[in-house]
């Protein structure tokens, strides 16, 4: 690859916001947002509860509507798209869940093979079981695979809801709280799992959290939500290091 094939594909970007505004009604959650994601990268976005985290990624996979704003998702500005052609780029976003949504009367094996053959059902018996048996070899979870989702534990659950979506290979990873009500070390193993997916699947993702450790690990940037905007936007050291005290507070509170 050239140096500047290289520099291009580094500029290219996945997500592309301006000017973003979401009230719901007198409640004005998002007052602003500009946004860019480079492809590959993985962006952390950081605020408290209630600040609009996961209110702006829905409306990332087009599962929400803006108020106002232009939002360019792999090059698709979702606003001009038919229903049709929404569905069609929602296949390339991968949306995991705060909770992991998986279906409880299904198998793990199950669960990764409905939205496979929903989605792909050019596919044979044999690809969906050789798609299924690599995504849970990549989460560490192959020998789950006829288990019910009660009797894994939260880690797991976590694990098996990004493999669910990872299976239908997405292009952009979006995570809601990826370590949420997860202990310490259950905490670390999704971080990794986070950069490992990033590596292995050639995403490019935006990580909603407020766990600084997730931020630390997982994030090339890391975005400060607060009061509907972005209070700050930059590698975490540099963010951290803002006297800004609403984000003083919050790395105090976390550390
Ligand atoms: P968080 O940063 O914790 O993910 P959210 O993005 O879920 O916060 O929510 C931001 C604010 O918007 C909250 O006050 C929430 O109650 C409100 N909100 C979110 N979705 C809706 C909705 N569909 N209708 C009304 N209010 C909503
Ligand atoms: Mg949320």
């Amino acid at each position: 690859m050239t140096n500047q094939s290289i520099s291009t594909q580094q500029e290219e970007a996945v997500v592309s916001i301006h000017g973003l505004r979401k009230s719901f009604e007198d409640l004005h959650v998002l007052n602003g947002i500009d946004l860019t994601v480079h492809k590959g990268e993985n962006v952390v976005v950081l605020g408290r509860s209630g600040s609009g985290k996961s209110v702006l990624i829905k409306i990332i996979a087009g599962l929400l509507k803006p108020d106002l704003g232009t939002i360019a998702v792999l090059g698709e500005d979702i606003d001009q798209l038919d229903e049709e052609e929404l569905k069609r780029l929602r296949l390339k976003i991968g949306f995991s869940f705060q909770s992991s949504a998986l279906y409880d009367s299904m198998t793990v094996q199950e669960n990764l093979e409905f939205p496979l053959i929903r989605n792909k059902p050019e596919l044979s018996k044999q690809q969906v079981n050789e798609a299924i048996e690599q995504v849970l070899e990549d989460v560490g979870l192959l020998h789950t695979i006829y288990q019910m989702p009660d009797e894994l534990s939260g880690g797991q659950k976590k694990r098996i809801g990004i493999a669910r979506m990872l299976i239908l290979n997405p292009e952009i990873i979006l995570y809601d709280e990826p370590t949420g009500g997860l202990d310490p070390i259950t905490c670390v193993e999704i971080n990794h799992l986070i950069n490992k997916v990033r590596q292995q699947y050639n995403t490019s993702s935006i990580i909603i959290t407020h766990d600084m450790t997730c931020a630390k690990t997982t994030g090339d940037r890391v975005i400060m939500l607060s009061d509907g905007i972005f209070l700050k936007d930059g590698p975490f050291e540099e963010v951290f290091a803002s006297t800004d005290e609403r984000i003083s507070a919050f790395y105090n509170y976390n550390f």
